[in-house]
């Protein structure tokens, strides 16, 4: 039987899973029905990713299904939300089962690690599209905002960064890396782990949060933007992987790390009598996270090097610009 729009949505997307009691009424009216808990406020988070665009398009179709719903849980986890709900919309070529198959698992195994209920979404005939919503809460006036860093702050991140970028320049063939390092770091492309428990560790130490996925020039310099403030970072501190340290010499040294997307890795400024504490959650949840640098008065980013000397900032990617 050809696959239809309602039988589609009733196969791969309504019949899943345990529902959240703060659901009222899911997938199949014309709307969702849903609870916001007493003294929380609700965050809400959009990303649309785009074929060609914000994945090649021979990605495998449980990493699109899953880095659809990971870029939001990013961005919640960068607000210190916890994730709730989400929708999406879907705009497809063609309805191709095996391809639907393997979307719905990587979407539902990482909402389900999460606890994430899909509760609506569209479905659309035209070009590869995915929009996700993604719907959380955070105890009301304490968001993480990227307003609030301030002169003396230590800026840390997590993860390492420039794993992603790298992927990019060797799918598109710009490097040629072994096939344990190629398999690596596309995982760290494809795979991104969106940083939602230590989100909401940083309430009440973080000064400010972003997450970086225009690279961490970009991202940080958002920060900067948002508190009317400037930053110095110490380049040679970024944390690298063992596969990026070993091509950093071929893909131009640190303007990758420094300036590649796609990283999904915090980016967090804290006071310094906050750094144990965040030394402290990181540790126990495991989290790799590096001090790079400080908050200061003097606008803008400055990145230096160990002996002093300041490279440029390099801006990060964005839509619409002519080169
Ligand atoms: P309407 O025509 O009223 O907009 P639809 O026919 O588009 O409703 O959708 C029917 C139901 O299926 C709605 O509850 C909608 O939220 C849900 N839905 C549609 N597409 C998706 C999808 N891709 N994922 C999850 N839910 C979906
Ligand atoms: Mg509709």
């Amino acid at each position: 039987m050809p696959l239809t729009e309602f039988n589609l949505i009733e196969r791969y997307f309504s019949r899943h899973g345990d529902s959240r009691d703060d659901v009222v009424l899911g997938i199949g009216d014309d709307a969702a029905l849903v609870r916001v808990p007493e003294g929380m406020e609700l965050v809400l988070a959009i990303d649309t990713l785009v074929a060609g665009v914000h994945f090649p398009v021979n990605t495998d179709a449980t990493s699109i299904g899953h880095k659809a719903l990971a870029v939001n849980l990013s961005d919640l986890a960068a607000m210190g939300a916890e994730p709730a709900w989400a929708t999406l919309a879907l705009t497809l070529p063609a309805a191709d089962a095996q391809w639907l198959d393997d979307f719905s698992r990587g979407l539902f195994a990482l909402a389900d690690r999460h606890e994430v209920q899909l509760i609506g979404g569209d479905t659309t005939h035209g070009p590869l599209t995915i929009t996700v919503q993604a719907h959380g809460f955070v105890p009301a006036g304490q968001a993480l905002r990227r307003a609030g860093a301030q002169p003396g702050d230590l800026i840390y991140v997590t993860g390492t960064l420039g794993d992603a970028g790298l992927a990019l320049l060797a799918l598109q063939e710009e490097v040629k890396l072994p096939l344990k390092d190629r398999a690596f770091v596309v995982e760290r492309l494809n795979r991104p782990e969106p940083r939602v428990a230590l989100g909401q560790a940083l309430r009440g130490i973080a000064h400010s949060t972003i997450d970086i996925s225009d690279g961490l020039a970009a991202d940080l310099t958002h920060i900067l933007d948002a508190s009317r403030i400037g930053a110095t970072i110490q380049v040679e501190r970024l944390p690298l992987s063992p596969v990026l340290q070993e091509y950093f010499h071929m893909i131009g040294g640190w303007i990758v790390p420094l300036a590649s997307g796609d990283d999904y890795e915090l980016c967090i400024t804290v006071p310094p009598d906050q750094q144990a504490a965040l030394e402290s959650v990181c540790a126990q949840l495991d989290c790799r996270c590096t001090w790079i640098g400080s908050i200061n008065k003097r606008l803008g980013l400055h990145c230096l090097m160990d002996d002093g000397a300041e490279i440029g900032a390099p801006s990060g990617y964005q839509h619409f610009t002519s080169d």
